[in-house]
């Protein structure tokens, strides 16, 4: 359990403090990482209500214990996940001392849409979102609606409302991108619209320094922070990092393939450690974890930062 009684700070430097329900539940992302670094977590909206209620005990549980400055909730492309996103995103605000973030993608979507959602998001006192382009299905249907990328999704939010405006970035370069500058010019445009990004995972933090270096000389110093997985479920995390073209390292996949249990589990969580441990070092403005629903790893990596 974290330690609300005194005055230190936590292993990502973060004060260690009590904080006031609401007005900790309505903080903009922007702002807390004009404060220092944040630690967040992600997590997608489970399809039956049992597990939406184990999801939001859980939240409960980690709030003590990896006390999170937020977390994200993702959508399903084209609005596949709309209603699911966006109730667990405004019970999360309600019952944390810490905001939810919606992601939010816009591709197969209109205009109108959009404005409805972000109405809504606003009454139930949501301040963030994460502004996404999305994938079209691959059976080519949906595509229709009002975007194409996700910078006109940022310009949009931006002029309708007060929220702080997340992005995507991709480290190993976008893999529809024609190349590595056009990406890297086409998400320095997006990042200086917006507040902050946050970055797929990644194993080798060389493709996060250099992104970040990439990103300077094109005069963008938005923070962007690390999207970090641990590899409790190695067969899912090959198939996402084969979908983003992100490298695998394949002698620890070798050993998190060969073994089970508690085993794979410390195996993971030591290479989170030491991946944070690097990132930190090297100035991330924050972490943010993938927990794929399974925040235990997370929650070990955390503690054993610490
Ligand atoms: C942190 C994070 C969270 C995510 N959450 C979700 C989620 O909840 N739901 C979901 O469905 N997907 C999610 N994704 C995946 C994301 O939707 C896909 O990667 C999608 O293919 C691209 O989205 P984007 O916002 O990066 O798009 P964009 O920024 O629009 O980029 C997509 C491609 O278009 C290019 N491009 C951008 N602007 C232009 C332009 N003006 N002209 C020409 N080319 C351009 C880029 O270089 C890139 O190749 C997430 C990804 C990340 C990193």
């Amino acid at each position: 359990m974290t330690d609300h009684s005194s005055n230190s700070t936590d292993a990502l430097g973060r004060p260690v403090r009590p904080r006031r329900m609401q007005e900790a539940s309505a903080a903009r992302i922007g702002d807390l990482l004009a404060a220092g670094p944040t630690l967040s977590l992600e997590f997608f909206p489970p399809a039956s209500d049992a597990a939406v209620r184990g999801l939001e005990k859980t939240l409960g549980a980690l709030a003590g214990d990896v006390d999170p400055d937020f977390v994200s909730i993702t959508y399903g492309a084209g609005g596949s996940t709309r209603e699911r996103t966006r109730d667990l995103v405004v019970d999360i605000t309600t019952a944390n001392p810490f905001p939810a973030m919606p992601h939010l993608t816009c591709v197969g979507h209109t205009r109108a849409e959009i404005l409805t959602l972000l109405d809504d998001y606003a009454a139930s006192g949501v301040r963030n979102v994460l502004a996404l382009a999305g994938d079209a299905p691959v059976d080519g249907s949906g595509v229709d609606g009002d975007f194409r990328y996700a910078i006109e999704l940022v310009e949009l939010v931006r002029e309708h409302t007060d929220f702080s405006i997340g992005v995507a970035a991709h480290p190993e370069v976008h893999p529809r991108s024609i190349d590595r500058a056009t990406d890297r010019r086409h998400l320095a445009t997006k990042l200086a619209a917006a507040d902050f990004g946050i970055t797929q995972f990644f194993f080798d933090p060389t493709h996060y320094l250099q992104m970040v270096d990439e990103l300077a000389s094109l005069g963008v110093d938005t923070p962007v922070m690390p999207g970090v997985v641990s590899v409790t479920n190695p067969a899912t995390i090959r198939r996402f990092a084969g979908m983003n073209a992100a490298a695998v390292p394949e002698e620890l996949f070798a050993r998190l393939e060969a073994a089970e249990g508690d085993d794979r589990l410390k195996i993971a969580v030591e290479a989170t450690v030491k991946l944070c441990g690097e990132l930190l070092d090297a100035g991330a403005p924050g972490l943010h974890f993938y927990t794929l629903n399974q925040p235990e790893a997370t929650a070990a990596a955390y503690a054993a930062l610490q």
